[in-house]
Parts: C-alpha cells; structure tokens; sequence
C-alpha cells in the first residue's frame, strides 16, 4: 500500500514552495495536479506520471468522486502518489472530500501546506491584512457553492470582516458588489483585485466596491482575488486622488 500526499504547490510562482513539497515531488511516482501548477513545479517530479484533474471554473473538470476513486487506486499500485494542489491545499480545494475517501478506504496520506493566493496577495500588494488600529479580523471567504451544497451566507461574513478576501469571485462581481452594497457596505470600501499573484503576468487593480464590476472587466482571465477593508485604502500617506481604477502591469 502506498501513501497518499496532499500536496500544496503555492499560488503560481514555482520557487513559492516548500522544502518538504519538493521533496515529496521527488519522490513521486504518480502526480494528480490542477490546472494552475506551474510547468517548473510539475518538474520536479521528473519520475513521476502527471495526471491533470483540475478544476477551473467554467471548464471542464473531473467529478470529484471520480478524483477520490483514482487516488485510492493508485495508492493500492504505487508507493508515493502526490494530490498536487494550487496555493494551501486545505482551502477551497475540496481537500476534506479526499481525506474523507482516503481515511475510508484504509490508506495512509499526509498534507503538506501551501502559501495560499491571500497571504501571496497580501506580500505583492505590501499590505498588511491585519494592520494593527485597522484590521483583527480576516475573513477567507467564497460565494461560490458547489451544486447539492447548502447556501453560505458569505455576505454575512464580509460585512463582519475588518478585510475581507474573496475566492473565486471575479466571476462574480456584480452579484458581489450588489449584495454588499445592499446590505450596507460602503460604496467607497476600499478594493483591490490581484490577478495571477505572484506570476510574471500579476495585475493589481484598485478601486472601490462600487468599482468592482469594471475592475473586473479589466481582469485578463486568469484566477484573481478581491480584497476589501480600510487596510487597502490607496496611498493612505500619499495623496489618493491620482487614478481611480489604477492598472499597474508588474515588471511593465
Ligand atoms: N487552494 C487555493 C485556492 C483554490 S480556489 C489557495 O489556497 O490559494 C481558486 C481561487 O483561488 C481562484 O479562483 C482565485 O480566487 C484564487 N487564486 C489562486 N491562485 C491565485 C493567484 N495566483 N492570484 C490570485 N488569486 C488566486
């Protein structure tokens, strides 16, 4: 029988990884890994058969069931099998749905966490989610819910969050900015969208909430985040009047 790892590859850029991960990745002989992981991630599992099975929204994806199955298969034929996963693996990544079939069926795994895309975000923007006098509480939240899951009141957990950063939401901008505002968030709550964090194609779009719409117009595609709070108010020692919707192209 082999073991099973649950294995976090960071938010995009391949040096943001662990030691551990790397050496895991080494080892591997099988790798199942989503859509985002880098090429040079990928690489350093150069024993390894690489299986794509990840899910991107809108595209077409594996069922996860399926994905559980092939895990507990392949650990019943070989001895190092990573679950290669984009930023933490235990955030938004469904991770706890193969923990569940792993433990089940009898076999052996081990996570190994990622630098998730908020806390990279937080590094590029060079803002504190937690700025002391301004933010104690930070809210990891998605409107996304799978189908057959129960409704989340992820509103909710906006409006109580001094910052908030939201997964998996681009697509969702209207619905966000409209449900926000509605149920009494500023219109001017200061907000910032990254896309492609810490990759070489890294976008930062700044604005409001009631600019979140076309803020994300201007996203190119790739995964982005919003972050909300007064911890990403603009320039708060420089004058904040310059551009409202600010592109800066990273490495320009
Ligand atoms: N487990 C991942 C999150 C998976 S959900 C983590 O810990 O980061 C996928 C969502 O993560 C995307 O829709 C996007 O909101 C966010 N994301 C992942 N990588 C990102 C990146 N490099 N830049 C910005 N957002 C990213």
């Amino acid at each position: 029988m082999g073991k099973v790892y649950l294995v976090g590859a960071g938010p995009g850029a391949p040096d943001l990884l662990t030691l551990r991960a790397a050496e895991i990745l080494e080892r591997a002989e099988l790798v199942f890994h989503d859509a985002l992981v880098h090429p040079q991630t990928l690489a350093l599992a150069a024993r390894a058969r690489k299986i794509l099975v990840g899910k991107r929204s809108g595209r077409h994806s594996t069922a996860q069931s399926f994905i559980n199955k092939r895990l507990v298969d392949a650990a019943r034929k070989h001895g190092v099998v990573v679950r290669l996963k984009g930023g933490d693996p235990m955030l938004f990544g469904r991770a706890q749905e193969e923990i569940d079939a792993l433990r089940k069926a009898g076999i052996d795994f081990e996570i190994v966490p990622g630098v998730t895309a908020a806390t990279a975000a937080s590094a590029e923007l060079r803002v504190s989610l937690t700025r002391r006098g301004l933010a104690r509480h930070v809210a990891f939240v998605t409107p996304r819910a799978g189908s057959g899951e129960r409704e989340n009141d992820w509103a909710a957990s906006v409006l109580a969050a001094d910052t908030a950063v939201i997964y998996m939401g681009a697509g969702l901008a209207e619905e966000i900015s409209a449900e926000l505002i509605a149920r009494g968030k500023p219109k001017s709550t200061p907000l910032v969208v990254v896309e492609s964090a810490t990759l070489p194609e890294q976008r930062i779009l700044r604005g409001t909430l009631a600019d979140l719409p076309a803020l994300a117009l201007g996203a190119g595609g790739g995964p982005a985040l919003v972050l909300l709070g007064e911890v990403l108010r603009a320039g708060r020692t420089e004058s904040v009047l310059a551009e409202k919707i600010e592109v800066i192209l990273k490495r320009a």
